[in-house]
């Protein structure tokens, strides 16, 4: 791919673009072991080799973010009334573009990945790939002994009128439990225990598919996840 030598610098973390333009002209940047003066010059990310004050820059051209998403913004990439994901960012990492996979409510909290690579976000969301999710539930009235068999069997929603899949149901206290659901229907969960009687107080992911939520992440940080575990 070819791209400008200020912007392959400065989406790499090394500094605003007008800053290594400055640079530049100190003699800073060397391709190919020659000096280039010019920041605005092409170069082919496989083909060249770009130093930046004597370090090579490694281009990236993906980025794959573990968030826990705090109560209070919307998993979308912009919103007239309300704070993204994005704003809890930092420049670098936003320099990527990167957006959401997956939506939760604006008032879930727990995992949400973003990346700006499509295929990862298609092999999450796609309804043929059957990615498992996994929810962590506060509930306002006490479990029945029924759910368990009726989220196992599916349960209709409107007005879309369809039948949910089979979903795993774990109880943790009388009012609290696990549940985890292979697709993604709008405000699925919430929905699913409405349609037995009950009300979500409290809604956080804990899971989806190969990823977990790490304990010690707080809402609103994030971790940037390794080629290796994308590859997984
Ligand atoms: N189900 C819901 O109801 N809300 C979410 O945010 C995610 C799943």
């Amino acid at each position: 791919m070819k791209i400008r030598l200020d912007k392959l610098i400065s989406n790499m973390g090394y500094g605003s673009r007008s800053e290594i333009k400055k640079n530049a002209k100190k003699g800073l940047i060397k391709v190919n072991n020659v000096i280039e003066k010019n920041s605005g010059k092409l170069v082919d990310t496989e083909e060249d080799i770009v130093k930046y004050k004597d370090e090579t820059i490694e281009y990236r051209q993906f980025i794959y973010l573990l968030m826990n998403k705090p109560k209070g913004y919307i998993s979308a990439t912009e919103d007239s009334y309300h704070e993204t994901v994005l704003d809890l960012l930092d420049d670098y990492h936003k320099s990527f573009l990167p957006a959401p996979i997956g939506r939760l409510d604006i008032d879930t909290e727990g995992l949400l990945l973003l990346s700006n690579d499509g295929k990862f976000n298609h092999e999450l969301t796609s309804p043929k790939k059957n990615v498992p999710k996994t929810y962590y539930v506060e509930l306002a009235r006490k479990i029945e002994d029924d759910y368990e068999k009726i989220f196992k069997k599916g349960i209709k929603l409107m007005p879309e009128n369809i039948v949910t899949k089979p979903a795993e149901f774990k109880v943790l206290t009388e009012k609290t439990c696990e549940l985890t659901i292979y697709e993604g229907k709008f405000h699925q969960v919430k929905r699913m225990f409405e349609e037995v009687g009950n009300r979500v107080i409290y809604l956080k992911r804990i899971k989806m598919g190969y990823f977990e939520l790490p304990m010690d992440l707080e809402p609103g940080e994030y971790i940037e996840l390794r080629e290796e575990e994308i590859k997984l």
